[in-house]
């Protein structure tokens, strides 16, 4: 409870107190080849053969100018710190929806547990979902994130709640992605910030999250069929047991980190 005081707000309470996207486990989904080679492509005909359009997009991050992080901690983000190739996402992008779940009482866990909300990714990977994010905003959608960098002793704090690897990458083994930097936690949001439905919400430890799961509506199955489409053009891979949760597939290039997102908060004096 004294982590309310941390005074995170913004956020809307949202209506699930789910589970944690904390799997490490890449899993290239083969079921959802078979669901796109049934449907018709609802990209905008561009060659998505295969993903690796994203290599010549990655000097092209340019920083925002006169952006605003969605804060109101009571230190200001520090938007210009790059620190072991991470870097501060709406500092390159600000039309990203961001809503770090971990950073509200809105998680699994019920309290906030990152300090501050500072979203971080290594730089290539967000350049990568940059390009990812123009492609959704060209169909009249944004990308939400709900997480994306996270600190290996959050990852400790997790599996020590819930010790199923399905769900939580052990940080004894190999981490998750989220400590690399290099994966993230996503829907999409149409023009008036509004979610598109997907299979479930954020976190949900059950198989209703699964890729795999049949029994969702017709809108949720395309929906997702465009987000894991569009992600994977990018570079991106899925992971079969969280619709949500895509991995930068050049992720073991990058190392476990475990700086803390008060790092890229200003120095006061
Ligand atoms: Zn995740």
């Amino acid at each position: 409870m004294l982590l309310l005081i941390l005074t995170l707000g913004g956020y809307a309470l949202g209506h699930y107190i789910g589970k944690a996207c904390v799997n490490n486990n890449i899993g290239i989904n083969s079921n959802l080849n078979k669901v796109l080679s049934t449907n018709a492509t609802l990209n905008d005909g561009k060659d998505n053969n295969k993903s690796n359009s994203n290599k010549d997009t990655v000097t092209r991050v340019t920083k925002v100018k006169g952006k605003k992080e969605d804060s109101d901690s009571k230190k200001s983000i520090d938007y210009s710190k790059e620190i072991n190739g991470l870097v501060v996402v709406s500092n390159y992008d600000n039309s990203f929806v961001i809503d770090l779940r971990y950073a509200t009482e809105n998680n699994f866990t019920g309290k906030p547990v990152y300090k501050t909300n500072v979203c971080a990714l290594q730089k290539n990977t967000l350049s990568k979902l940059i390009a990812a994010n123009d492609e959704f905003k060209a169909l009249g959608y944004k990308i939400k994130i709900w997480d994306g960098y996270r600190p290996a002793d959050v990852q400790k704090y997790f599996w020590s709640i819930v010790k199923d690897r399905r769900y939580i990458a052990s940080p004894y083994v190999n981490g998750s992605r989220h400590n690399r930097g290099t994966a993230v936690d996503i829907t999409l949001v149409d023009s008036k910030g509004n979610e598109l439905e997907m299979p479930t919400g954020f976190d949900q430890f059950n198989t209703s999250a699964h890729r795999d799961n049949a029994n969702i509506s017709e809108a949720a199955k395309n929906n997702l069929i465009l987000l894991t489409e569009v992600m994977k053009k990018h570079g991106f891979t899925t992971i079969e047991t969280e619709w949500w949760h895509y991995d930068d597939e050049d992720s073991n290039k990058y190392p476990i980190l475990n700086i803390p997102l008060e790092a890229f908060l200003k120095e006061e004096n």
